[in-house]
């Protein structure tokens, strides 16, 4: 294992949702604007294996990563932050730890001791960590423990934090992100759930070394020194995180309370330069001053959930940004569309993404929808299920194939244009059905897509069971829907577009995942542009 890397361990309490993932990602940020390599890991004290199974309600959008691991929607944030990959080592799950060790214990790897969570679930975690540090020798692996300390299912997690600190001392340091209300009829911030949710994490054994408090109002020294002194650290080390108008602005507010320096000092590191964020600042002063804006309709099945399609919205706002043109997205709920309201739904959208999704609710809508966009040339992105609902829109209204279908939908179709691949056929078990991950896809030139990738060999991130029939290839060309873009090793179509329009573009991989504030994605990119120049010609 490297000996030296530093473990920073952030915790959260007193309610969810306080945002530990962009404080994480916000303090990775720094660290890497100061010149050193760091990652950040996310624990999640479900029992599920992976996300990959939760419904969205449950949990907002699954994130995936280059090696294919189906993880939460925080390894999202970390990349688009830090503009590095994770892997399926960033994302371990309770699942993963009580897996893994009943397999040692079946192969008698425990020598006939008793199982038990401490040493042996704790060890398993601890191995995890450090397993990430080994990976490419890290100066800083930053520990997002999920949920809030007190949570029954955090414990084994939180004494693991407790051991390794005690193990480590400086080379492990520990972060508590907590909330200080503001009661309106006092007229007043409140420390008290701060100081109970230390004293949880004190009874469990960990002394918080950064109090990091969420806040709707500045916080006033005294407060900082009231909560120092109850919680037993420095004032400089309380830490105001105010609400933020975006979440690009935290790295900033974060570097503005030192939370980097703070880091340094405690873990004995000396400061190597000033943070190199001039790029980051550029993209801010970009984003909150737009010089346009466009409307985006966005069909998709869970509309009324804010993180569902997390990674399709941030992707927007970076190149919204990039087109200095504020993107607006207006979610349309797939169900409601049909061909007497599509005209109205659709009637404020500059272009159209229809959403990634599984199984049959709101298929219908997105038909309807891409009918709607084709006929009337506004411009059109769809991912993975959006691009397999153009295709079979198109087999039904131009090949005048009757009832054409995906057979995830419709097994027994006449025309099965969006088909399983024979060799995904024989895989069983969750997941492992999927193609999922980077994949190489070559471009074709003279084709839209090679306008807008600019090169004839890229990767892009899959999460799919079915794919492009071939078996209808010729009809759907001669009929001017084209593959652009192709997996030629085993022969998938990647990319679809169409000649006679002027942004028709269908993606079957996710090209949501690979966009970050610094390197947005081509795809969005030039798709915000189509809309711009959709725009103009409404006027
Ligand atoms: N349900 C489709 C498939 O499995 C599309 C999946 C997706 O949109 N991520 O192929």
């Amino acid at each position: 294992m490297s000996t030296k890397t530093k473990y920073i361990f952030v915790t959260g309490g007193v309610s969810s949702s306080l945002g530990k993932g962009i404080i994480s990602a916000s303090l990775g940020k720094l660290l890497q604007a100061r010149g050193f390599n760091v990652t950040i890991q996310k624990l999640d004290p479900y029992i599920n294996i992976d996300p990959g199974t939760l419904n969205p309600y449950e949990h907002g959008e699954c994130f995936v990563t280059e090696d294919g691991a189906e993880t939460d929607l925080d390894l999202g944030h970390y990349e688009r932050f830090l503009n590095i990959h994770t892997s399926q080592a960033n994302n371990i799950t309770t699942g993963i730890i009580y897996k893994s060790v009943i397999e040692k214990e079946r192969k008698g790897e425990y020598l006939g001791q008793t199982v038990q969570v401490i040493p042996h679930i704790t060890d398993e975690i601890k191995y995890r960590i450090k397993l990430l540090a080994h990976k490419q020798n890290f100066d800083f692996v930053i520990t997002e423990i999920g949920g809030t300390v007190g949570d029954i299912e955090s414990l084994p997690y939180i004494e693991a934090l407790r051991q390794m600190r005690w193990e480590m001392g400086d080379d492990c340091i520990s972060i508590h992100l907590t909330l200080v209300p503001y009661l309106a009829a006092a007229g007043e911030l409140k420390t008290k759930p701060t100081q109970h949710s230390v004293k949880t994490l004190q009874e469990a054994g960990v002394q918080p070394d950064i109090i990091v408090c969420r806040t709707e109002k500045h916080i006033s020294e005294a407060i900082k020194n009231k909560i120092a002194r109850f919680c037993n650290v420095k004032a400089k080390d309380v830490i105001e995180s105010i609400d933020a108008k975006t979440i690009y602005d935290v790295p900033l507010l974060m570097l503005k309370e030192h939370l980097d320096l703070e880091v340094l000092r405690i873990s004995n590191i000396p400061c190597k330069r000033e943070p190199d964020i001039e790029k980051w600042k550029e993209f801010l002063f970009k984003l909150k001053h737009p010089k346009k804006s466009v409307t985006i309709g966005l069909i998709g099945k869970y509309t009324e959930l804010k993180d569902a399609y997390k990674s399709i919205v941030e992707s927007f706002i970076h190149a919204g940004t990039i087109n200095e043109c504020k993107v607006n997205v207006i979610r349309i709920s797939a169900e409601k569309v049909n061909d007497t309201t599509v005209k109205e739904l659709l009637k404020d959208v500059d272009a159209v993404l229809v959403a990634p999704g599984f199984g049959e609710r709101g298929i219908e809508g997105k038909i309807t929808s891409i009918k709607y966009v084709r006929e009337n040339k506004i411009p059109f992105l769809g991912i993975c299920l959006g691009m397999q609902c153009a295709v079979i829109e198109f087999a039904r209204n131009v090949l005048n194939f009757e009832n054409a279908h995906s057979t995830e939908i419709n097994p027994k179709t006449k025309f099965p244009v969006i088909d399983i691949m024979e060799n995904q056929k024989k895989i069983s078990g969750m997941g492992g059905t999927m193609r999922l991950g980077a994949y190489p896809c070559n471009i074709v030139k003279n084709t839209k897509a090679f306008e807008i990738y600019n090169t004839q060999a890229t990767t892009e991130r899959h999460r799919h069971r079915f794919e492009f029939n071939n078996k209808y290839l010729e009809d759907f060309k001669k009929a001017g829907m084209i593959p652009s873009g192709i997996n030629n090793k085993d022969n998938l179509v990647e990319i679809v577009e169409l000649k006679n329009h002027p942004w028709f573009i269908g993606v079957q991989f996710h090209p949501e995942y690979k966009s970050t504030v610094v390197n947005s994605h081509p795809v969005f990119i030039n798709f915000i542009r189509a809309a711009i120049k959709q725009k103009e010609l409404k006027k």
